[in-house]
């Protein structure tokens, strides 16, 4: 993101926003405003030449008067603070919105994962568990993989944690592979929840998905599967997606006329999400700059990379036919861009709701885990479509109710169901 756009101060305008309408106390906007709590430490790394390495590792606690905080680890090279406190207080919102009795946490290295080993990695992760252990578990804050962490990554920390505390517990951490803990399901949960609320907000503008186009950015995980949910369960059209090419280290964007194949392109991609180049040309894919999926006829567009993307400067691009826009990805919004779709009545499904799949499944997961008993990925999804249907009717009524845009209606209902918390808690 853009250095202008700082991800906390933009989290905080949206929630000083919504207390405001919602006329919070402002001693409890004062708490709410801020994470409770913020760790940052030094995770010193062997590297594999034998030298050691110092990498810097955070974790804040947002708020978990719901539930054990939950949220990510991010391991991407622009990681700040702030944007991990930024991350922390919309998982707290998240959490809230998706009715799941979990707080909001996040965590980082400011790293790029394409420069290390696997061997590397791996001491990283248990690096930086070896920091934080006292202050993460089940019951207290339960991370999950992000940008540039895997499951594989989440297994080695589950281990680390596990033999740091002298037992098996698997459910410290979610997002951990399929053998090890984790749940069927969570890899489309994301995406595949995306797409269940556009479903209902289509529903509600009484759009037919058959005859709509989808413009994406990014291929990583959440687009990968909303691409597909989009092309498979809505029955619609997508028409291009825009992701990071390591090698080139700049951004494309891949269209297709007859709509992309969003498995062909999986099948093209690497691990970090780079689309092969030839292969994709080959199958008579047009590539152009990182920026065009936004220019593009599309009737929902979905940023689903990173922060910032969708501002006053991209929006000056946006087709005229677009009509709604799902939030992929976390804070890709900034608030000019929020103005501009309230004028031109441009329907938002904010971040939190729209990517709470994720987190969801995630709970589903470590749900699973303390029952040692696993569901079918078919019960999870289905379980999963229910909790998403339910957020995005909670937060549409909340809107209709309020005549306010849904991203404040998600936030008045997010945020009164954590103040409620904090009250029958007596923190309040
Ligand atoms: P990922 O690492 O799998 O993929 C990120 C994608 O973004 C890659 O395809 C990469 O090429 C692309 N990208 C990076 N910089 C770009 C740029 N400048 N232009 C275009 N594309 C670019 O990550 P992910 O898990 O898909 O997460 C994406 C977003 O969704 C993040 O904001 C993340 O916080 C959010 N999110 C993820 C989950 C989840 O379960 N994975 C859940 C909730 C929210």
């Amino acid at each position: 993101m853009s250095e202008t756009i700082n991800a906390f101060q933009m989290a905080q305008r949206q929630f000083d926003g919504v207390a405001k309408q919602l006329n919070l106390d402002p001693q409890v906007s004062e708490i709410l405003r801020m994470p409770l709590r913020e760790f940052k430490f030094q995770i010193p790394v062997r590297m594999d030449d034998g030298s050691i390495r110092s990498f810097t590792g955070y974790r804040v606690q947002h708020n978990d008067a719901r539930g054990p905080h939950k949220g990510g680890i991010r391991f991407h090279p622009s990681e700040t603070l702030d944007t991990v406190r930024a991350l922390a207080m919309w998982m707290t919102w998240k959490c809230s919105v998706a009715d799941i009795p979990l707080g909001g946490g996040k965590g980082g290295v400011p790293v790029d994962s394409a420069t290390l080993s696997i061997s590397e990695k791996e001491r990283l992760c248990r690096g930086w568990v070896q920091q934080m252990w006292k202050n993460i578990g089940p019951r207290n804050d339960v991370p999950a993989p992000d940008v540039g962490t895997t499951p594989q990554m989440m297994g080695w920390m589950m281990d680390e944690y596990s033999k740091l505390v002298g037992h098996y517990t698997p459910g410290v951490i979610t997002g951990k592979p399929l053998g090890g803990g984790g749940s069927l399901g969570r890899t489309e949960a994301t995406g595949y929840g995306a797409i269940y609320t556009v479903r209902e907000a289509m529903k509600h503008l009484k759009m037919d998905p058959t005859k709509c186009v989808a413009a994406m950015q990014g291929f990583g995980n959440v687009t990968q599967y909303a691409s597909i949910g989009f092309k498979e369960i809505l029955g619609g059209k997508v028409a291009c997606v825009s992701c990071w090419d390591n090698q080139d280290k700049t951004s494309y964007t891949y269209s297709h006329k007859d709509g992309v194949d969003p498995k062909f392109l999986q099948s093209i991609t690497d691990q970090y999400g780079t689309i092969n180049k030839d292969k994709a040309r080959a199958a008579g894919y047009v590539i152009e700059d990182g920026d065009a999926w936004i220019t593009k006829e599309a009737d929902v567009l979905m940023p689903g990379a990173l922060e910032g993307q969708v501002n006053a400067e991209t929006i000056k691009k946006m087709s005229s036919r677009v009509k709604i826009v799902a939030e992929g990805a976390n804070g890709p919004t900034t608030p000019e861009a929020d103005d501009f779709f309230k004028k031109n009545n441009i329907f938002n499904i904010p971040d939190f709701l729209a990517n709470a799949g994720g987190v969801t499944c995630s709970y589903f997961e470590s749900v699973q885990n303390d029952m040692n008993y696993y569901w079918t990925k078919a019960e999870v999804l289905e379980r999963l479509d229910t909790k998403m249907t339910q957020a995005f009717h909670s937060v549409l009524e909340m809107s209709e109710s309020e005549k306010v845009y849904m991203r404040d209606a998600a936030y008045m209902v997010a945020i009164a169901r954590v103040v409620k918390a904090m009250e029958l808690r007596g923190w309040i």
